[in-house]
C-alpha cells in the first residue's frame, strides 16, 4: 500500500478531528431541536384540545353548530396554528371544518376512529410539516358514565421548524466554514511542526556523508533527540571502522614493503662491491632468504586473518579430544622449544571432548604456545593446562619469559602490534599472532584474557563453550 506523507496525514488528522465532531454536533443538535419542538408542540395542541372539546359539550356546539361565540374561537385558533380545526360528531360527521372543504361529509381516517373509543392521539407528519392532534370530545350520562359523544381534530403547521431549522443549518455552515478554515490553518502548521524536525534530520544525515558536517543535531524533541544520538553512534562506528581499516591497509603496505627494502639494500650493496668474495655473497644471499621467509610468512599470517574475518561462514565444528589434540599440538612445537632450551608441559585436569574448529582452535593455541616459547628465556618453561566444567573448556597458557609492560596489555591483540619490534622482527614475529588468536576464539563464543608480570612471565586464559551454539547473526 502506498504509504502517504507524513505531513499530509498530521493535516488530515487535524482537518478531520477538528471538523467532524463539530459536523457531528451540528446535525445531532439539529435534530433534536427539530424532535423537542415537535414534542412541545403536542403537549400544548393537545392541552388546547382537551380545553376546547370540554368548552364543546358545555356550550351544547354539538346539537347547535352556528353558535358564533364557538365558530369565531375555531377560526381564530385555526388562523393561529396556521391549521384546522374539525369537530366531528360520533357518526362521524364533519359538523366543522375552518378549512369548510369536509364539512357535512363523514371521514373514516384511523387517528379520528381511535379517538371515537376515548384515546387522544397525535401524528407529526414531516412530508407536509403539519401535526396533528385528535381527542374524543366526552360527556357523561346520567348514570355518570363518560360518552364519547364526538371527536376533535386539530391541526398546527410546523413550517416554523422547518425554517427555524434552515435559518439553523446556515448559520452551521458558516461557522463549518470558519472551523474549517480555522482547522486547514491549524493542520498545515501542525504538519509543519513535526515534519520539519525531519527534514532537518534527514538533510544533516546528508551533509554529514558529505562531510559538510560532523554530527546530526536536532532536538526539538526527545524522539528527534534520541534519532540524533543514535545516528551518531552508528556515524562515529563507521568512521572508527574506516579508520581501522585505512590503518590495516598502511600497516600492511608498511610490513609488507619492509623485507622488501632489507632485500634491496642487500643487493644493492653486493652489486656495488667489486669483487666481493664468495663467503660475502653466501652471507647475504642468506639474509635474502631469510627476507623472503618472513615476507611469506607475513602473508600466509594474513591469508589466515582474512579468512577469519569472512565472519566465521566457515567453521567446521565437530567433536574434539582436546587433550589428543593439546598432546599433538605441543608434540609439534617440542622441536623448537628444545631449540630455545624451555621447558614445554601439558597438564590435563580431566578428560574434555569439546565442539571447536580443529584447524582454527589448533591455530589459536599454537599462536599463544609459540609466542611463550618465543618470548621466554633459556630455562624458562611454557606450562600448558586443560580443564573444564560443565558449560566451558578452559585452557591455560603459562610462561616464564620476559612478560609484557602493562600499558601494552591493552594493544597486544591488535593487528601488527608488537611489544618491541625489532626484538619481534628478530625472532620472526609477524604481529599478527595474536590477532588471529582472539579472532578464532570470538567464532567459537569464546574468551581471551591475559595476565602478565614484566620480567616474570605472561598466563593466557582461554574459556571456549563446550557445546557450539550457531548465534543468529
Ligand atoms: P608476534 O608475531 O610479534 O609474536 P603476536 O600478535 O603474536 O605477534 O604478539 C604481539 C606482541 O605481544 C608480540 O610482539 C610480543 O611483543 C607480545 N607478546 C605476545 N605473547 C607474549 C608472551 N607470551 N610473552 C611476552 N610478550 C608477548
Amino acid at each position: 500500500m502506498k504509504r502517504l506523507s507524513l505531513r499530509i496525514e498530521v493535516f488530515l488528522l487535524v482537518f478531520i478531528v477538528g471538523v467532524l465532531p463539530a459536523m457531528l454536533i451540528t446535525s445531532g443538535v439539529l435534530s433534536l431541536y427539530a424532535s423537542r419542538s415537535v414534542r412541545s408542540d403536542v403537549t400544548n395542541i393537545t392541552n388546547e384540545a382537551t380545553l376546547l372539546a370540554n368548552q364543546i359539550v358545555t356550550s351544547g356546539y354539538l346539537s347547535d353548530t352556528t353558535q358564533e361565540s364557538m365558530n369565531t374561537r375555531f377560526m381564530s385558533i385555526g388562523n393561529a396554528y396556521d391549521g384546522r380545526v374539525m369537530v366531528i360528531d360520533a357518526n362521524l360527521k364533519v359538523v366543522k371544518d375552518t378549512y369548510g372543504a369536509d364539512e357535512g361529509r363523514t371521514i373514516v381516517w384511523s387517528s379520528v376512529l381511535n379517538s371515537l373509543s376515548g384515546v387522544s392521539g397525535s401524528y407529526y407528519d414531516q412530508e407536509n410539516s403539519c401535526i396533528t392532534v385528535t381527542v374524543p370530545i366526552t360527556t357523561y350520562t346520567e348514570e355518570d358514565e363518560q360518552e364519547v359523544v364526538g371527536v376533535l381534530l386539530l391541526t398546527k403547521s410546523t413550517d416554523y421548524i422547518t425554517q427555524n431549522t434552515i435559518f439553523f443549518k446556515d448559520v452551521v455552515l458558516e461557522i463549518m466554514l470558519i472551523i474549517g478554515v480555522a482547522s486547514s490553518v491549524l493542520g498545515i502548521i501542525m504538519a509543519r511542526r513535526f515534519t520539519e524536525p525531519l527534514h532537518r534530520i534527514s538533510k544533516s544525515i546528508e551533509d554529514v556523508q558529505n562531510g559538510v558536517v560532523d554530527e546530526v543535531s536536532v532536538k526539538d524533541f526527545s524522539e528527534t533527540r534520541e534519532i540524533s544520538k543514535k545516528f551518531n553512534g552508528f556515524a562515529n562506528q563507521m568512521r572508527a571502522v574506516d579508520d581501522s581499516r585505512q590503518e590495516f591497509v598502511s600497516n600492511v603496505s608498511h610490513e609488507l614493503k619492509t623485507p622488501l627494502t632489507s632485500m634491496k639494500v642487500l643487493a644493492d650493496s653486493l652489486n656495488g662491491m667489486e669483487d666481493a668474495p664468495v663467503e660475502l655473497y653466501k652471507e647475504f644471499m642468506q639474509d635474502i632468504g631469510n627476507e623472503i621467509d618472513r615476507e611469506t610468512k607475513i602473508i600466509n599470517d594474513l591469508l589466515s586473518l582474512v579468512k577469519l574475518d569472512k565472519s566465521g561462514a566457515a567453521l567446521n565444528i565437530s567433536p574434539v579430544n582436546v587433550n589428543d589434540l593439546m598432546e599433538v599440538l605441543l608434540k609439534r612445537l617440542k622441536p623448537i622449544a628444545e631449540k630455545q632450551k624451555v621447558e614445554l608441559v601439558l597438564e590435563s585436569f580431566r578428560p574434555v571432548t569439546a565442539e571447536v574448529d580443529e584447524v582454527k582452535f589448533s591455530l589459536a593455541i599454537m599462536n599463544l604456545v609459540e609466542n611463550g616459547i618465543k618470548y621466554n628465556e633459556e630455562g624458562g618453561y611454557v606450562h600448558v593446562s586443560v580443564n573444564s566444567d560443565h558449560q566451558y573448556l578452559f585452557i591455560r597458557v603459562k610462561d616464564s619469559g620476559m612478560g609484557i609492560p602493562e600499558d601494552s596489555l591493552e594493544h597486544i591483540f591488535d593487528r601488527f602490534y608488537r611489544v618491541d619490534k625489532s626484538h619481534s622482527r628478530e625472532i620472526g614475529g609477524t604481529g599478527l599472532g595474536l590477532a588471529i588468536t582472539k579472532n578464532c576464539i570470538l567464532m567459537h563464543h569464546g574468551e581471551i584474557k591475559v595476565h602478565s608480570i614484566l620480567g616474570q612471565g605472561t598466563t593466557f586464559d582461554v574459556r571456549v563453550p563446550l557445546s557450539y551454539i550457531e548465534k543468529e547473526a
